[in-house]
């Protein structure tokens, strides 16, 4: 079967299911006990033909619990992250407006802790329920149990030990708008919105987004190819001197370099390999110009690699998952 996928590579499982029910998980895995579980497929790079058994996470179900201005929302693994995000808005609940129109599903979010315009999922949850594959049981895990960081979590280093089966957020007035983001900044004040509500908010993220970001659907592309890289200070210091407006803020573990910034002082900016190229409006993101394959995109990453390697000795690491072709291990 053909599995579509965001960067609009072609795929083909031999095995897929589409599981609509806990109870339906736990009975597919019981016979496919090396599945893979997938949600949207908007992170992976997949190959042509995929031995390995596909599940895709499609058990819906949204709970809202009032408490006093804030709300705990519980929802179910194969619901639209940003059908969430407009829900929780329409309910006049702020706190994920930053974090609107990010493609894919709810059970995906928390893998590689989804972020942007200074927002990441883990500052939002309150839980997470997991099948715990090797021991067969369902566990809830606390956001300190799941290992988070920037773009990575427990889920995304050990892939096969839990299924998320759902998340608990806080939604409300207890967090705060998040309007540092410079982006967000310029078209909150483009837009005349000195005060803006956490749907204004929402509003100036879709626009930023629309206008930098590729649509998938006309260009395949999985948003950022690679992470922004963390280094020393001592390095961001090397570096900075010998590039003047070098871009370095501090993160947990060292300094954050602008990947996007480092591919674009490499030359890499709108160019093409073949039947895939760098997007020209934002580099970070890699695009499918028809006929692409993931080892189209697998070379052109590791050309950008290389080059920012030899120009600035700095490790860009992969954001979506490749996964491997042939049977799993
Ligand atoms: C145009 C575009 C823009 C993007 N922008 C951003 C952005 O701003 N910020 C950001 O963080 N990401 C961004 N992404 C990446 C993507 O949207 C997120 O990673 C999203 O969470 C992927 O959801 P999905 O359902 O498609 O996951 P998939 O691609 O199907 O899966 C991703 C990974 O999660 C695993 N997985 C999925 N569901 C489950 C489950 N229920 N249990 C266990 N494992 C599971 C898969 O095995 C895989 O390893 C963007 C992608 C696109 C296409």
């Amino acid at each position: 079967m053909p599995v579509p996928n965001a960067l609009g590579v072609p795929c083909t499982a031999q095995r897929l299911r589409f599981v609509r029910s806990e109870q339906e998980l736990m009975e597919a895995l019981s016979c496919w006990r090396d599945a893979l579980v997938v949600g949207q497929c908007s992170n992976l790079v997949l190959p042509k033909r995929l031995e390995r058994p596909l599940l895709v996470a499609a058990w819906r179900g949204l709970r809202l619990v009032r408490e006093g201005a804030d709300a705990l929302l519980t929802v179910a693994a194969g619901e639209s992250w940003h059908a969430l995000v407009r829900y929780s808005l329409g309910q006049g609940l702020g706190g994920l407006e930053n974090l609107a129109l990010i493609p894919g599903s709810v059970g995906a979010a928390p893998i590689q802790n989804i972020g942007a315009y200074g927002v990441e999922l883990s500052e939002r949850l309150i839980q997470v329920r997991v099948f715990d594959r090797r021991r067969g049981r369902v566990r809830r895990l606390a956001p300190s149990e799941c290992g988070f960081g920037y773009r990575t979590s427990l889920f995304k280093a050990q892939p096969d030990l839990y299924v998320v089966l759902g998340l608990t957020l806080r939604v409300g007035p207890c967090n705060p708008l998040v309007l540092d983001y410079p982006d967000v900044g310029r078209e909150l004040a483009k837009a005349g919105r000195a005060a803006p509500t956490p749907r204004q908010v929402a509003e100036a993220v879709i626009r930023i987004r629309r206008r930098k970001l590729p649509d998938p659907k006309r260009w395949g592309n999985v948003g950022s190819f690679f992470k922004n890289p963390i280094v020393s200070q001592r390095t961001a210091d090397r570096l900075g001197r010998r590039q003047p407006g070098l871009v370095a803020h501090s993160a947990l573990g060292g300094v954050k370099l602008a990947a996007a910034q480092l591919i674009d002082l490499c030359g890499w900016k709108g160019r093409r390999l073949g039947r895939v190229g760098v997007w020209r409006r934002q580099p970070l993101v890699l695009v499918n110009l028809g006929g692409g394959e993931a080892d189209d995109f697998l070379a052109l990453a590791q050309r950008i690699q290389a080059s920012v390697m030899r120009r600035f000795a700095v490790r860009l690491e992969l954001e979506p998952t490749p996964v491997q072709d042939g049977p799993a291990a």
